[in-house]
């Protein structure tokens, strides 16, 4: 297959069937993906939609999810879309255009509207009057994940003024993060409830939540979402210092896990984030949990057509470390190559998968942590069965997605279709590693469901006579959580 989203490189990537990739790409929408031609292109190989609340308006997002609700069907993809929830997160204002800040000028913070200090060489509005507050000369405020930096030089009622330490251009909303300030501490605020309302009303698959400290703000969203009406689990965003201290009670509580490297990066200092990475991941693993990893994963094709040598390697050692999926934020967002970013994306983790450190091995290990329970016995029971029979593929049929999810994380070598009734779990399976959804008609028996199942593999996975696959489903039929049986089918 070619990719004709503007690719200069003629670059060849192959659809996911054909080069085997298991590891999940995400992809942040944004004003370079509103070309409704680019968006199916890109569709074609992403296997999740981020949209962030931080950015754009509400109507802009309301059109996105249109948009990638026609295209996918239209292409015959299930994409979930998840809604990812500003949080307790300071961000400087709306600008109309980006602001240079040249290193050493001075220039000053207002809150919106108020007039600029005289002799300010740039101005930047800060709706946040509590940061306007404690503002102290000689502290240390990062703007926008940490790449631009501001020494306060004096403060007053008018506003703060401040000296670029690093300079750049800020763009609009960026993140600003006074070093030794705590921000809120209610883990939701005012625009998050606003924005799960829409999210609930529109139908994403997922809510991501920032900031999160606990698993006690986990159950909180989850609350509020089942107020507005909604269902939607929570990925929750490994970004907080004492999220890493709650770890365990947060992978528990939630779906499945982010990590944010972005604010990360920001507090705890970007040369610990590499072994941060890993930690979560290891501990998601553990916890048979998903996780996504992101930011920066291929920044610096925001600007050039191919990445570096730094970025190919950081995606295959994320994919090395056993995450589930990687991530875009600005490189499909905001970028002047999101077609591209996404190509060599799908081309890098495809190469990783390949490779022999792709198979971790780990299961035995992981299961240890879950004796006595059936769903993990079961689901390990079927990896090592399908590995033993050199099985084509894992069918597990599942309704919550429970199993698929158990499922993908245990399956090892084996490639993973998870089957449901339900559209929503149908969708949420593109986070799952290895795991390709199947939306199937509700069946009266297994022997119905086995032969239907074995028609739908030959027509679209080239079944061939004599390949066995292995299927797990709970008896009785269609109840959530009850997977309890194992079936080896030959055909
Ligand atoms: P977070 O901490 O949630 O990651 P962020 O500000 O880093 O927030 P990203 O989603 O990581 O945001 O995206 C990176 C950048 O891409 C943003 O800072 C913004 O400049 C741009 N961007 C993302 N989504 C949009 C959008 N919908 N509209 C405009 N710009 C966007
Ligand atoms: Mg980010
Ligand atoms: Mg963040």
């Amino acid at each position: 297959m070619r990719v004709s989203c503007g690719n200069p490189c003629g670059m060849r990537v192959e659809k996911p069937e054909e080069r085997m990739r298991k590891t999940k790409l995400v992809i942040t929408i944004g004003p370079s993906l509103e070309d409704p031609d680019l968006l199916r292109e890109v569709l074609r190989e992403a296997d999740a939609v981020r949209l962030n609340a931080s950015h754009g308006d509400a109507p802009s997002r309301t059109r996105a999810v249109e948009q990638v609700r026609t295209l996918s069907a239209d292409l015959g993809r299930l994409v979930p879309i998840f809604l990812d929830l500003q949080g307790p997160k300071w961000r400087v204002g709306d600008l109309p255009r980006p602001i240079e800040l040249p290193a050493e000028s001075i220039g000053c913070l207002l809150a919106p509207g108020d007039p600029c200090l005289q002799g300010a060489a740039w101005d930047i509005p800060l709706p946040h009057p509590e940061i306007l507050a404690g503002a102290r000369p000689g502290q240390r405020w990062l703007l926008d994940d940490g790449s631009l930096e501001l020494q306060v030089t004096s403060a007053g009622p008018g506003g703060v003024r401040a000296r670029v330490v690093r300079g750049g251009l800020l763009k609009a909303r960026k993140g600003i993060h006074p070093l030794g300030l705590e921000m809120a501490v209610e883990p939701l605020t005012d625009k998050d409830r606003e924005d799960v309302a829409w999210g609930v009303r529109y139908g994403v698959e997922f809510f991501a939540q920032s900031f999160v400290r606990s698993a006690a703000d986990i159950r909180e969203l989850q609350r509020l979402i089942a107020a507005a009406g909604g269902t939607q689990p929570i990925i929750a965003k490994i970004e907080h210092p004492q999220a890493l201290e709650r770890l365990e009670e947060i992978l528990e509580a939630s779906w499945g896990v982010m990590v944010a490297r972005g604010d990360l990066g920001v507090e705890l200092g970007v040369e610990r984030v590499p072994a941060t990475q890993k930690h979560i991941i290891r501990c998601a693993r553990k916890a048979l949990k998903p996780v996504i990893t992101a930011t920066q994963m291929l920044e610096s094709m925001i600007e050039n057509p191919s990445p570096t040598r730094a970025e190919a390697s950081d995606v295959a050692n994320a994919i090395w470390d056993g995450t589930d999926a990687v991530m875009l934020s600005a490189e499909s967002a905001a970028g002047q190559y999101p077609g591209e970013a996404v190509a060599w994306l799908a081309r890098i983790a495809a190469e990783a998968d390949q490779h022999p450190q792709a198979v971790r091995g780990d299961e035995p290990d992981l299961v240890q942590h879950h004796t006595g329970r059936t769903d993990v016995s079961v689901a390990f029971a079927a990896s090592r069965c399908a590995e033993q029979l050199e099985a084509r593929w894992i069918v597990a049929f599942t309704e919550g997605g429970g199993s698929a999810r158990m499922v993908s994380r245990l399956a090892g070598p084996t490639r993973v279709i998870g089957a449901t009734t339900d559209l929503g779990t149908a969708r949420r399976m593109g986070l799952l590693r290895g795991v390709e959804p199947l939306l199937i008609r509700r069946f009266e028996s297994t022997d119905e469901m086995v032969e239907s199942v074995e028609r739908l593999l030959q027509e679209r996975h080239n079944l061939d006579r004599g390949d066995t696959v292995v299927m797990t489903f709970g008896l009785p039929l269609w109840r959530t959580g009850t997977t309890n049986s194992l079936k080896v089918v030959v055909f």
